[in-house]
């Protein structure tokens, strides 16, 4: 595998951290603004959850006549843009569509401005909404009931709305057997090989974890980097080809995979193979965020991912070792916690890669999957304890295969140099 390669991995490393250490990201322009829900005065709170079930409900019935039966006629621009976002949604195979009225106030007589919490899930994908996005919109009476009239992101929220997926364009879905790819038109031919791709990856990742079948995991396939950067704004700057997303803490919520479609394309030319491999990786770390505690050591995971993607060269890792010189990151660098999201460099990187490369397959090969299943399960279920890093290593190491960390590092030393 290339320096090139292990980069990527690198970074869909560090975009997964960032990913899950990110909040809402909510700056309210004024804090005391919002109304707790049941303070607001009489007469303005019936109605409006309504108003949101009918709307979500309408989504996922793909009925757009109920979907238009919300939305206040007196706005035609926000009609106009609801309905488009309706028919760019139209093929999205929605389970469930949440939008839970958080809090509310009064802007004018018979207009309020509602806080509130969105989420979604698919069919055939994870049962568990992931973890809710804050939202906001106005609405005004018109006779009995609330219309929804208008974004109110800026106002409430006090920023723009990130933008969405279906933004960029209609929504286009290939529902595989085991994943769920969305796209717009322009980037079929990339859906069609991630769809291939990602299914062809499954059997060698239910061989080395196994368990229950991952539910459909959802790709989305986006046009380039600009994209991704409007939709997840400062978190993924250095976007670079594909990652996984942890959907929340839960298992049942999952994860999702990203792609950007302009690299994939680049890759496909320079790197044939590359791709298969970026795919194979995200799902499996997918399929880990279920076993993975925070004190669970980072290159047990990414040579994990890397196992099941089938990235086996350690040439830089070797030529270092055999010259005799040090190493850096060392191995139990990359066992702490945060480990490969402080690399900096290209060659840092890669021997981070190689190192955990070579350490999990000399626990697949010498202990069994068994056992390295077994590691993941302990450092799990030890993830709140106290005891420094290096202490709780070596007695997982110790419990689990019954050597020190010191000696199974030697362990690693020799099987690198002699291999
Ligand atoms: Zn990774």
């Amino acid at each position: 595998m290339s320096i090139r390669g292990k980069i990527f991995l690198l970074l869909a490393a560090v975009i997964i951290i960032s990913s899950i250490t990110g909040c809402l990201g909510e700056t309210p322009a004024n804090i005391d603004w919002a109304t707790p829900v049941g303070t607001v005065a009489a007469g303005n709170g019936n109605g409006i959850q309504e108003t949101l079930d009918i709307y979500t409900s309408a989504l996922v019935e793909k009925d757009r006549d109920k979907f238009a039966s919300v939305l206040d006629t007196d706005n035609p621009a926000f009609v106009t843009q609801e309905l488009q976002r309706f028919d760019r949604l139209i093929d999205v195979p929605f389970n469930q569509y949440y939008l839970g009225l958080i809090s509310q106030s009064e802007t004018a007589p018979g207009t309020v401005a509602v806080k509130v919490n969105t989420a979604y899930t698919l069919q055939g994908s994870f049962p568990e909404l992931p973890d809710l996005e804050r939202t906001a919109y106005l609405l005004v009476k018109r006779g009995d009931t609330w219309k929804l009239a208008g974004d109110a992101d800026e106002l409430v929220l006090g920023k723009k709305r990130d933008a969405r997926f279906e933004d960029f364009g209609k929504i286009e879905v290939l529902n595989g057997d085991r994943v769920i790819v969305m796209y717009q038109a322009s980037q079929r031919g990339v859906a069609e090989q991630v769809l291939r791709m990602t299914e062809t990856s499954l059997p060698r990742l239910e061989e080395v974890i196994p368990g229950d079948p991952l539910p459909k995991v959802p790709v989305k396939v986006y046009p380039g980097k600009e994209e991704i950067n409007q939709t997840f704004p400062g978190k993924w700057q250095e976007w670079t080809g594909g990652a996984s997303r942890q959907l929340g803490e839960k298992a049942e919520q999952g994860g999702e995979i990203i792609v950007d479609s302009q690299v994939f394309n680049q890759t496909d030319g320079s790197n044939p193979g590359y791709n298969r491999q970026m795919l194979a990786h995200e799902l499996t770390h997918i399929a880990l965020f279920p076993l993975t505690g925070n004190r669970t050591p980072p290159f047990l995971i990414e040579g994990l991912a890397d196992y099941v993607a089938g990235i086996e060269d350690a040439s830089l890792l070797k030529d270092q070792l055999r010259r005799g010189g040090s190493i850096s990151p060392t191995l139990r660098n990359i066992y702490q916690p945060g480990g490969f999201s402080i690399l900096l460099t290209t060659e840092a990187a890669s021997l981070a890669y190689e190192e955990a490369d070579t350490a999990v397959a000399l626990l697949e090969q010498k202990y069994g999957h068994e056992k390295v299943l077994a590691l993941l399960r302990e450092f799990h279920r030890r993830e709140n304890d106290k005891q420094d890093q290096d202490t709780l290593v070596d007695e997982v190491f110790r419990s689990v295969l019954g050597i020190s960390w010191s000696e199974f590092e030697n362990e690693w030393l020799l099987y690198v140099t002699g291999g």
